[in-house]
């Protein structure tokens, strides 16, 4: 060996440290994540610390163990179609494009992955995903959260329409 050391990718305690390409240095930190184009993997931007280099990953998404913790404490494996289904059921015969309602999940998902949790609870998912839903389609977000937050009673569903209409 001439000074080239190869040092295989490892993983502690279930984090993805990401070694700097640039200088070994052996952890580096996400500036950005986002769904990659094939919608099967993460693209990451990282910045490294050390050198100040930056560099791109591609992670496979099945390969990021992402679990939610749901309100019975129960856990499940993450999964994007969840999410998907509880956005369309909000847009049903809205006037939203299947396209806005990809791109919606899709920046849901971005700050999911952000996140680089390993474990997350579903009601911040459920919080992650009326964030996105406000500024589509305010009867979509209505809905959405008129089932997620469970209002107990008209008076707390209407406070919540209240809120929007004072925007
Ligand atoms: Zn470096």
């Amino acid at each position: 060996m001439d000074g080239v050391r190869s040092v295989p990718a490892r993983r502690e305690k279930g984090q993805k440290k990401m070694k700097c390409p640039y200088c070994n240095h052996p952890d580096t930190r996400v500036i950005d994540s986002r769904p990659a184009d094939d919608g099967n993997s993460i693209r990451r931007r990282r910045s490294c610390d050390v050198c100040g280099k930056r560099f791109t990953t591609y992670e496979k998404v099945e390969t990021i163990p992402l679990i939610i913790i749901k309100k019975d404490n129960n856990r499940e494996q993450y999964s994007r179609n969840k999410i998907e289904a509880g956005v369309l059921r909000a847009c049903y015969k809205r006037p939203v494009s299947a396209d806005d309602i990809q791109k919606t999940i899709d920046c849901v998902e971005t700050k999911i992955f952000s996140l680089e949790e390993k474990e997350i609870p579903s009601s911040t998912i459920g919080e992650l995903v009326m964030e996105e839903l406000k500024s589509l389609d305010e009867v979509a977000y209505v809905r959405f959260a008129s089932v997620y937050r469970e209002f107990k009673d008209v008076n707390t569903f209407m406070a919540e329409i209240k809120k929007i209409l004072d925007k």
